[in-house]
């Protein structure tokens, strides 16, 4: 299949999972996964409408931003672990970041965005499970944590992300999900520019959008497999 034929099998799944929630399907915006894929898959994504592309690794992302620079309208998303000696290109490339869990890294985002740009669109990482490798903050500092971004000019908060555990049964992953989503209703009334909710991968995309996705990432269902 072309990527242009996954593209449009995924956009039926988000649809029908939609229909399914009794969610209207511009309400979940598609955020194309392309971590160890070339730039070539991104400009036939791009070809086939996709804007949002999300990168997990600073230098493969920035390298294939440069590589993509006619593409003016593309919006870039860091999805990854960021580590505060890479904040800058993060900064000065992306227009999201999924991943923000530390304040340390807030800050120097926050500092090094260029005054140019529009605010750096961020998202809390929540872990959800409680799991130690996992990265994230619990549900519970989300507001303590948002509170202090508050203060912090060239960054916005846009909402929450999380990733969930790879053991969770299908009913504990709705339920962790739905503890989520209470948290982020919660956050939108307070900040109503955090109006974004980043779940939902090639695997449990249709669970995601049940819960309340509004922005899901999709890898594999779009470019195949990834053999690293
Ligand atoms: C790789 C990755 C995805 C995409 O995963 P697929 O299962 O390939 O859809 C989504 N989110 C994050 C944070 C990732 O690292």
């Amino acid at each position: 299949m072309t990527i242009s034929q996954t593209i449009a099998q995924v956009q039926t799944r988000i649809k029908n999972a939609c229909v399914s929630a009794h969610r209207s399907p511009d309400s979940v915006k598609l955020l194309a996964v392309s971590k160890t894929k070339p730039a070539d898959a991104i400009r036939q994504a791009y070809q086939a409408g996709l804007r949002d592309f999300g990168e997990n690794y600073v230098q493969e992302g920035t390298d294939k931003i440069s590589q993509l620079k006619d593409l003016t309208d593309i919006c870039w998303h860091f999805i990854g672990p960021l580590q505060s000696n890479k904040t800058r290109l993060v900064a000065e490339n992306f227009d999201w970041m999924h991943s923000l869990e530390r304040m340390k890294i807030a800050e120097r985002l926050s500092q090094q965005r260029p005054p140019q740009c529009e605010p750096l669109n961020v998202l809390i990482q929540i872990n959800l499970d409680n799991e130690k490798s996992k990265a994230g903050i619990q549900l519970a500092q989300v507001n303590e944590f948002a509170a202090a971004l508050k203060n912090l000019p060239g960054i916005r908060l846009r909402g929450l992300m999380a990733i969930p555990s790879a053991e969770a049964t299908d009913a504990g992953r709705s339920a962790s999900y739905q503890r989520l989503f209470a948290a982020f209703s919660a956050l939108r009334e307070q900040y109503p520019a955090a109006d974004t909710l980043s779940l939902g991968m090639s695997n449990d995309m249709q669970a995601a959008i049940a819960e309340g996705s509004t922005m899901v990432r999709i890898g594999s269902a779009i470019f195949g497999p990834r053999n690293l």
